[in-house]
């Protein structure tokens, strides 16, 4: 039986007088890549920053690995990979020597070439951030989340304006993060992503949870309401006609 790693328990977040975020409660099990989805505003990137201690809540608690996120934050930082904000990304330094300055940092030992690998950046090692292309950017920030070997990790639309083949590269990255027994909390706009990758989605409209499941229970909820498509679904689609056209390799190289 898997135990929730992270406990969201009536999670209320106010901005003045308007509440963002409007008592959600929510488990997420450890080994899972757990989604949160929703329209903009929704108040997705707000509950995410706040279990990451990035943000203070209006109230609620938060357990994360048994840990109360109130009583000891800096424990619970300890155990989680957060994608670093653009002030980490010194400007005098290239990529390889911000990963040893936080692997520094962190107190752990890793070699950045090889983390560089993970998401394709070796040829870019000396290279600075503001050197890379968007997608690049995107890739290095996913890798600034395992510097710390994290249990848990937040991926805050980690493939939003990347080239399919990108996207389908990182898709695989972050199985191979489950595979090794992270779990992964990911928020994201792509269905199509959300599908592939999570067990569990959370939708969130407004700063509500209006639907918790597995993909495929609430797909089948939805046709079992008699839910049909206006529109027959070809077999194919213009982003399988992309990739067949351009190959599934990296491309920004
Ligand atoms: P998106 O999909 O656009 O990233 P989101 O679901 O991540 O959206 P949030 O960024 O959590 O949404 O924002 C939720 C709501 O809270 C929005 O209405 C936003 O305007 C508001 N909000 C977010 N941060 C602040 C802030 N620092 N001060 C005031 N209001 C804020």
């Amino acid at each position: 039986m898997k135990k929730a790693i992270i406990q969201v328990n009536n999670l209320v977040k106010k901005y003045g007088d308007f509440e963002a975020v409007k008592g959600i409660s929510f488990d997420v099990m450890e080994g899972e890549i757990f989604g949160l989805l929703g329209p903009n505003g929704a108040g997705k990137t707000t509950t995410l920053e706040i279990i990451e201690t990035l943000r203070k809540k209006t109230s609620g608690t938060i357990i994360v690995d048994g840990m109360d996120l109130d009583k000891e934050p800096q424990a619970i930082k300890n155990i989680m990979g957060v994608q670093l904000q653009a002030a980490g990304y010194y400007p005098n330094l290239n990529l390889k020597q911000i990963i040893a300055l936080f692997s520094g940092l962190y107190n752990k030992d890793i070699d950045p070439m090889a983390l560089l690998d993970t998401v394709n950046l070796r040829d870019k090692a000396k290279n600075k951030f503001k050197q890379l292309s968007g997608g690049q950017k995107q890739r290095f920030s996913i890798a600034t989340t395992l510097i710390n070997e994290p249990r848990i990790i937040f991926l805050d639309e980690p493939t939003t304006g990347l080239d399919p083949q990108a996207r389908r590269n990182l898709w695989e990255l972050i199985k191979q993060l489950r595979e090794r027994g992270a779990t992964v909390v990911i928020t994201t706009h792509y269905m199509d992503e959300a599908e592939e990758l999570c067990e569990r989605v959370a939708i969130v409209d407004s700063g509500k949870i209006v639907a918790l499941s597995t993909p495929n229970e609430l797909i089948d909820n939805l046709l079992a309401s008699g839910f049909k498509r206006s529109k027959a679904v070809k077999e194919a689609n213009l982003e399988d006609v992309f990739l067949n056209m351009t190959g599934k390799e990296w491309r920004d190289e």
